[in-house]
């Protein structure tokens, strides 16, 4: 019989990043041992593997994988970018190639970071719930390679082979060392740029806490077991009030 990678390896894919970063050190706290797999290393600590690579190499990822028994998703290229082939090959193929490389490995459990904007068509959403159809015109390339990525995820859950799968989404993510969402609000405010209304000043638009959003990774893979009722599923994610902007 072949041996179950033991319980406490995982890995992080896309763990240099903002998000993979803070779900690292979770993780370390709640006495996991982590293998970092990214294409770049961005800081160093104890307890920590990197494994320097790009996803859509399979024999890399394989060499990160070993002994891993639970995988987290993290990894894809910034959504400001609007490189169509990269969007592609990273989150498609790449993604592909991660479900491939964890089925090889013998991982048993798999959460992808989805984004809540999976869902959306360019109008309002309150209260979405997960039953949500996918966006029919998806607002980027950025999104419109989430939800096939997502699709890929969530189909490949598998009881009888024993791999499981779940997807969160979280929409804006806050938090110490985030290099996007507050500095180039705080730097677009500096430099006089925020001096107009869009709509009538009452647009909502959800933020998440980072912690929050890694607590909610932590809670799904730990929940992922063949009898459980959110194998295959996405989940929304958000703190408890939306924020007004
Ligand atoms: P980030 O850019 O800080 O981190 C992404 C990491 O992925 C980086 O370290 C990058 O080097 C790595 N990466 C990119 N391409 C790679 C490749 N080909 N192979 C290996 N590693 C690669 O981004 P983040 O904000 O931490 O986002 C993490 C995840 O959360 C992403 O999947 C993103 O779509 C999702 N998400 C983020 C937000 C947000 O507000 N930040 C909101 C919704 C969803």
């Amino acid at each position: 019989t072949r041996v179950r990678p033991s319980s406490k390896r995982c890995a992080v894919i896309g763990g240099s990043g903002f998000l993979g970063r803070h779900l690292v050190e979770k993780l370390l706290d709640r006495g996991y041992s982590v293998s970092v797999f990214d294409i770049r290393q961005s800081y160093e600590l104890p307890g920590v593997t990197f494994y320097q690579g790009d996803l859509c190499d399979k024999q890399a990822l394989l060499a990160a994988l070993k002994d891993v028994s639970l995988v987290f998703h993290c990894a894809s290229p910034s959504p400001a970018s609007d490189d169509r082939a990269l969007f592609e090959r990273v989150n498609i193929q790449g993604t592909q190639s991660v479900i491939q490389a964890c089925i090889e490995s013998g991982v048993q459990r798999l959460v992808l970071t989805s984004s809540a904007s999976v869902v959306f068509e360019g109008t309002d959403i309150k209260n979405g719930r997960e039953d949500l159809p996918y966006a029919k015109k998806p607002i980027d390339y950025y999104t419109k390679t989430k939800i096939e990525q997502e699709k890929l995820v969530l189909k490949a859950c598998d009881k009888q082979k024993g791999f499981l799968t779940v997807a969160i989404r979280p929409h804006g993510i806050f938090g110490p060392r985030d290099p996007q969402l507050v500095p180039i609000l705080v730097d677009t405010a500096r430099r006089g740029k925020m001096k107009f209304i869009i709509g009538d000043g009452t647009n909502l638009v959800d933020f998440t806490f980072v912690e929050n959003v890694v607590h909610g990774h932590i809670l799904a893979a730990e929940r992922l077991r063949a009898d459980s009722p959110i194998c295959g599923k996405p989940y929304h994610i958000t703190n408890d009030e939306p924020i007004r902007f």
